[in-house]
């Protein structure tokens, strides 16, 4: 019995739709799945009725962008209130960034005879929270690269010329954001990040949780979390961040959750929720309305 806490669809930069997502699920004997698409619970409704007509658990979240000491940082949220005003206000500010970001790496791809126009992409991507995936398909549809990596090699990474920085939440603004929207905050693939010693200052800003296992994750480095995650109280998860074919083979089931963990998870918001609910003076303090 096993669950996938990090995958993406289609409503950001994977590929599978939620019907795809949740048999996917079952496909790999996953009895519980949370969505995490960058920026957006925009799918959360819809992958979770995918999921009930498969009788997989469902948990809503999000993969927010946001940085700490100059250094990008995902956070993961689970159980947010998706009818959360601020909640729904921020994502809105995210997705204006990443469509206005948009429109401004393809004027610099213009600048280096990359022909390709911010219509075509945003039509593509055909959600609310486009990103550079996006790009690098309609690149390579237009014969301008051969591979998705190819776009980002000549082009779309960090220090080619058509890269723009993306609008980031600062990480204990996130965190406070999420915690108001009723949900659990954790820190994203830290392997990837290298954001190591942001974890403990991060516990002080209220952090719950962190990615300990990730398919990006070497058995080494899944067991030094594990080790963090305890000394610091952290919550543990796990997840495969996949995103569908998007980069070749789809990653899930390449991380298998102990269910153990997930109902750690479930306990702990469970506890927050009614510590909340006992006392709504506090809640107001922290921003719950
Ligand atoms: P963005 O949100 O616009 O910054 O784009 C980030 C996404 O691009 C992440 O999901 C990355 O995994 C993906 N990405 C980064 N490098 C590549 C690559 N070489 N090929 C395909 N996707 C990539
Ligand atoms: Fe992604
Ligand atoms: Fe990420
Ligand atoms: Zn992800």
């Amino acid at each position: 019995m096993f669950a996938d806490l990090h995958l993406h669809t289609h409503y950001s930069d994977g590929t599978y739709t939620p019907d795809e997502l949740a048999q996917a699920a079952v496909n790999h004997g996953l009895q519980t799945i949370a969505l995490t698409d960058h920026d957006t619970v925009e799918a959360c409704d819809l992958v979770r009725s995918s999921c009930q007509a498969r009788h997989v658990e469902f948990i809503d979240g999000v993969e927010l962008t946001s940085e700490y000491n100059g250094h990008e940082l995902h956070l993961l949220a689970y159980f947010i209130d998706l009818h959360n005003k601020h909640f729904q206000s921020e994502l809105a500010r995210f997705q204006e960034a990443r469509q206005n970001r948009v429109r401004e790496i393809v004027a610099r791809l213009n600048h280096f005879n990359v022909g390709i126009s911010a219509s075509d992409v945003l039509a593509l991507a055909n959600c609310k929270s486009p990103g550079r995936p996006h790009i690098a398909r309609v690149m390579v549809q237009g014969g301008y690269c051969k591979s998705l990596d190819e776009a980002f090699e000549r082009f779309l990474k960090k220090h080619r010329p058509a890269w723009v920085p993306k609008y980031k939440m600062s990480a204990p603004q996130a965190i406070d954001l999420i915690h108001e929207a009723g949900g659990l905050a954790v820190v994203a693939h830290p392997g990837i990040n290298h954001c190591d010693d942001a974890i403990p200052e991060l516990v002080t800003e209220g952090l719950d949780g962190l990615e300990c296992f990730h398919s990006k994750h070497t058995r080494d480095a899944s067991q030094r979390y594990v080790r963090m995650a305890d000394e610091l109280n952290l919550l543990i998860t796990g997840g495969s961040d996949c995103h569908g074919m998007s980069k070749g083979k789809p990653t899930i089931g390449q991380v298998k959750l102990p269910l153990v963990y997930v109902e750690r998870l479930c306990a702990r918001h469970a506890g927050k929720m009614n510590a909340a609910k006992a006392s709504p003076a506090e809640s107001t303090v922290t921003g719950n309305h």
